[in-house]
């Protein structure tokens, strides 16, 4: 490769480089250690670059400097390897770089979009009055759908007439959502969970006895914890909602890819009764980051609260960017879409079960351990667990990174610290699991 250094490559230049990319990408497919042995010093920019010969070698740089996600050792948070059809669509998608603003720039990704929406909420059973957008992520998603709940675009609700009920265990988006909608503190209340996380339904119930009425209420329930992976029971917390006229938003970022699960789909149960849903592909759907949907009850209000019109660009169909926060979209509905359509739901549903198969023997592992023991019953595929011996969970975590074989997170739930394991690498097996009790007893002794 020549080291010219003119803003295109020529086309040899590309060739070589494709290739080059399509060799680190089949060693990446194949990573062992999770973590990096540690962290290189970054190269200056430099104002004269070396061209396209300079590719590779930072290419080289920046893997073997990455956590390899890759890895089935790399089970300690709800992040996963992208399946590997994911990663090849992404490139194209990259370099398409269509807009979801505007469907003259994204005709086909805009069907795409709509018609993975028509997918979800059929498979979540949400009926066809519900409208949906997409968002960059799972924190954008739960902000725009509570930003749904208090009014929208449409005028809102007074916010010292809001009361916002956040579980105990809830993801911190959802506090941050709170405080950018402008609910006063005195307005925000956190919802008693059991200890695994789960909305207790009798501390909902007393304190929303205590609001209705005199507050616009807005419950927030969980599909799948970011902790323990918890599973909220949906179709109680709709019919309380329902009871005391609660608009019940529904953070199924996570547990929202059962949908695709014949042997656990019944977990979604009641989500009918909800009035907002967002689910996140990103992590349990095998595909990049950063991609979510939002899901709204009613296809008028979809429209009323958040749809604003653009003066930029008209034309006879809605443009994607009507709906929503975000101004440009990347086309992540186009990578999700295309993963499905070449294995289809069926592989993706199996592909969750099996890690809830495995996480259900990963507990049983630990009920035999000494100096570590599971915190609880597992619900999905998280598994968090409790230091039982002298080591606190930081210094188990040390003890295992060093040992360079699983790899896990530690986490604080209410005033105690946590290993956290999270087992969503496809490659993960029965072996596997039965090793990281062993590691954890070791690295815990
Ligand atoms: C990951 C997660 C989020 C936040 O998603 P981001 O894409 O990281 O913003 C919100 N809620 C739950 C339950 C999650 O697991």
């Amino acid at each position: 490769m020549t080291n010219d250094t003119s803003f295109l490559p020529s086309n040899i230049e590309l060739r070589d480089l494709a290739e080059e990319v399509g060799g680190i990408l089949q060693s990446l497919f194949h990573a062992v250690r999770p973590m990096p042995g540690g962290v290189d010093l970054l190269p200056l920019v430099p104002s004269v670059g070396e061209g396209a010969g300079a590719l590779p070698k930072l290419w080289h740089l920046i893997l073997e400097n990455a956590t390899r996600l890759d890895s089935p050792l790399m089970s300690g948070h709800m992040d996963t390897a992208p399946h590997p059809y994911a990663v090849l669509t992404q490139t194209i998608v990259s370099a398409l770089n269509q807009n979801m603003l505007f469907r003259e720039l994204s005709p086909f990704a805009s069907n795409i979009e709509e018609s993975l929406i028509e997918l979800f909420l059929d498979r979540l059973n949400l009926g066809s009055d519900w409208g949906g957008t997409w968002a960059s992520g799972g924190s954008i998603a739960n902000l725009t759908a509570l930003f749904c709940a208090v009014g929208g675009y449409d005028g809102g609700v007074e916010r010292t007439n809001v009361h916002m009920l956040l579980p105990e265990s809830g993801h911190a988006s959802l506090k941050k959502a709170a405080a950018i909608l402008g609910i006063p503190k005195s307005q925000i209340s956190l919802i008693k969970c059991n200890d695994a996380g789960a909305i207790d339904i009798d501390a909902l119930d007393q304190s929303l006895s205590g609001k209705a009425g005199s507050a616009h209420c807005v419950v927030t329930s969980v599909l799948g914890t970011t902790i323990h992976g918890s599973v909220d029971d949906i179709s109680g917390i709709s019919s309380l909602c329902q009871k005391y006229g609660a608009w019940h938003h529904v953070d199924a970022i996570y547990g929202g890819a059962l949908m695709f699960s014949k042997s656990h789909r019944k977990l979604l149960a009641g989500l009918s009764g909800a009035n907002s849903v967002v689910v996140g592909p990103q992590k349990w759907m095998y595909v990049p980051r950063v991609s979510a949907a939002v899901l709204i009850s009613g296809k008028d209000d979809f429209d009323r609260k958040l749809g604003v019109s653009m003066p930029y660009s008209i034309s006879g169909e809605t443009h994607r960017g009507f709906w929503g926060l975000q101004g440009s979209r990347p086309a992540d509905a186009v990578v999700l879409w295309t993963l499905l359509q070449a294995l289809g739901t069926d592989v993706i549903g199996q592909q969750i079960d099996a890690s809830i198969a495995l996480t259900q023997n990963f507990y049983k592992c630990l009920l035999d351990c000494k100096t570590v023991a599971p915190a609880h019953v597992p619900d999905l595929n998280l598994q968090v667990i409790r230091p039982g011996g002298k080591l606190d969970a930081i210094e188990i975590q040390k003890n295992l990174t060093r040992e360079g074989g699983l790899w896990t997170s530690v986490s604080q739930w209410r005033d105690q610290m946590y290993l956290r394991t999270v087992l969503l690498s496809p490659k993960l097996n029965e072996k596997h699991v039965s090793d990281f009790a062993v590691s954890l007893e070791e690295a815990a002794s």
